[in-house]
């Protein structure tokens, strides 16, 4: 089981191997529709069809981070969408993939913003570790998606909606498209 004191602490690596994207994406979005069928609200995916098919990289911390923001927002979204876009800035061989996850949910207060990734709220994430079973917050997906050289931010509205923004760098050996 993942650590947060073992992150900090420097001692936690990253596995890096090859994954399919699609793959990833769809196991991803089955689970979080399951989630949202229990809600009023939609989930829509809105893939990039340019986006490497191949990628090298640590899949199984990927789909954790993927996981925890997108169960956050079928956790926080009673009504409206959850929408899932996936792009990436077109580099080749070692690409930013972007994951942005809207909700419609209740948003978060702007004295909020900054402490939903930090110390505090790492409490909250091990009470809520069964309930999610993602048994990830979002200050160990900072913390994974900093490691794989990117990082994750927020905007949102109180009342109306988030957004987070996931920035991960990967890799890709030979460049094939989801869409081909
Ligand atoms: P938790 O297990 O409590 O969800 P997280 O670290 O994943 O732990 O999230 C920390 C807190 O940030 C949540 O308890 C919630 O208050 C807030 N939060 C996270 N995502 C959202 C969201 N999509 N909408 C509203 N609040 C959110």
């Amino acid at each position: 089981i993942l650590d947060i004191s073992k992150i900090e602490a420097g001692k936690y690596e990253l596995v890096e191997d090859k994954y399919e994207l699609p793959s990833l994406l769809n196991d991803v979005g089955n689970v979080i529709s399951v989630r949202v069928q229990e809600t009023n609200a939609r989930f829509i995916m809105e893939i990039d069809k340019t986006l490497p098919k191949l990628l090298i990289g640590d899949a199984v911390r990927v789909r954790q981070i993927l996981l925890n923001i997108l169960g956050n927002a079928a956790k926080f979204t009673k009504r409206g969408s959850i929408t899932l876009v996936a792009t990436w800035n077109h580099d080749e061989s070692e690409p930013i993939i972007s994951f942005d996850v809207k909700d419609t949910g209740i948003g978060i207060k702007p004295e909020h913003m900054e402490s939903i990734f930090g110390e505090f709220n790492q409490v909250d994430t091990r009470k809520n570790r069964n309930i999610q079973g993602t048994g990830l917050g979002l200050a160990i997906s900072k913390h994974l998606a900093e490691l794989m050289g990117g990082t994750i931010t927020v905007d949102s509205v109180y009342g109306q909606g988030s957004t987070f923004y996931i920035q991960i760098v990967q890799k890709v050996k030979n460049y094939q498209a989801i869409g081909e």
